[in-house]
């Protein structure tokens, strides 16, 4: 048997995620790897700090890249603040919401579930009642931007919520960081992670995360070690926490971060309103066009995306037919849908690099050919 270099086909991602990486991003992963104890390495990690306290608008000193996917910085949320046999408020409206309260089980807390229906964003009124019938929770934990639906919460309010019953929250941020308003600062979010594959445009493999002061306060205070070594937070600060500080821990994903630090220079240039704006425009074209196809939308306007568009697939198509022909006759991914959805929906994704023009029309263009 004869092996051979992997040489992928340019496609055009517009699913869920990753998303399309921005050709400047690709050519900083291949520069040159450097120690990642090396002082010029050490210098970009202080530019990056900056960065992702700037897409985040934080001040929080505990604003890091977490050397693994989403879900590591979902775990890492929950595995440093919440202990055995403390009590969680967590919004469950579709598969991430399902996630969290996974974690929240196997930590030993004790998860008390808030529904929404799939499609629509978390309910305030539930949120609400549940919160002033459970005064000793000590968390609110929901998703932003629910993936797996294309439904946009009202993290503003949620947070408010949380902060006027004295809990703490924490916010999945993994579809929603670049794409829409996210404000840590102003919204009082005391623990929030991302990822680097969505409106960040970056390779996937990395979670930007933010702790407030009180939350690193609630870390501090804990009676019991963080279960987990690698995702607990007060050692790799070791390594974050800045000029002329840093220690090991792990080693850095060097060129990874090269990566981020590309990804968020483009975002900073940009501008972070002009980004929400963009995506939103892409978002107005995409639907008018998909209007113009006969395709619904599940989630109703106002609780929308504009960075996941999730569509009804129409009675009588083959929905793995439609995307093998998207894929192997156009080079373009669309998302399938996910768990309740799945066979049901389409999630076309306009994250980051993708939401532009050319991508809205290629899209429109082949759903037209392929769907008649
Ligand atoms: N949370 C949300 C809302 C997501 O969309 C995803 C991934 O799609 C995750 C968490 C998990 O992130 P990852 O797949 O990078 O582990």
């Amino acid at each position: 048997m004869s092996f051979h270099s992997f040489i992928p086909p340019r496609r055009t991602l517009m699913g869920p995620g990753p998303s399309d990486v921005y050709p400047n991003v690709l050519a900083a992963l291949s520069r040159p790897t450097l120690g990642h104890l090396d002082p010029l390495f050490i210098g970009m990690m202080d530019e990056l700090k900056a960065l992702l306290q700037y897409a985040f608008q934080t001040r929080n000193p505990m604003t890091l890249a977490i050397s693994a996917p989403g879900s590591a910085g979902m775990e890492a949320c929950f595995v440093n603040l919440v202990e055995p046999g403390e009590k969680v408020i967590v919004c469950r409206n579709g598969v991430f919401g399902g996630r969290m309260l996974e974690n929240i089980k196997r930590l030993g807390a004790e998860a008390v579930v808030v529904d929404t229906p799939w499609g629509r964003a978390v309910e305030l009124d539930k949120v609400k009642a549940a919160i002033s019938a459970h005064p000793d929770a000590k968390f609110l934990a929901f998703v932003h931007a629910e993936t797996s639906t294309g439904a946009l919460s009202d993290a503003k309010a949620l947070c408010a919520m949380a902060r006027e019953a004295g809990m703490l929250s924490i916010v999945d941020a993994v579809t929603s960081l670049g794409g829409v308003p996210v404000k840590v600062d102003e919204w009082g979010i005391d623990a929030i992670y991302s990822g680097s594959q969505k409106c960040l445009s970056c390779v996937p493999g990395l979670s930007p995360v933010s702790f407030s002061p009180a939350a690193v306060e609630k870390i501090k205070n804990r009676r019991s070690p963080v279960q987990s070594w690698f995702l607990d937070q007060s050692l790799v600060m070791g390594y974050w926490e800045g000029a002329g500080k840093r220690s090991y821990h792990h080693t850095a994903p060097v060129n990874a971060l090269y990566a981020l630090h590309e990804a968020l220079v483009q975002l900073h240039s940009e501008g972070l309103e002009q980004s929400w704006q963009r995506h939103r425009q892409m978002h107005e074209r995409l639907a008018e066009g998909l209007g113009a196809l006969g395709l619904d939308f599940i989630v109703p306007q106002g609780e929308r995306l504009p960075q996941l568009n999730t569509v009804t697939i129409p009675q009588g198509i083959d929905d793995a037919a439609v995307r093998a022909t998207l894929l192997n006759d156009y080079n373009l991914e669309i998302g399938a849908g996910l768990g309740d959805f799945a066979g049901k929906a389409w999630r076309i994704g306009l994250m980051g690099y993708g939401a532009r023009r050319e991508n809205v029309t290629l899209c429109l263009a082949a759903l037209a050919e392929v769907l008649n």
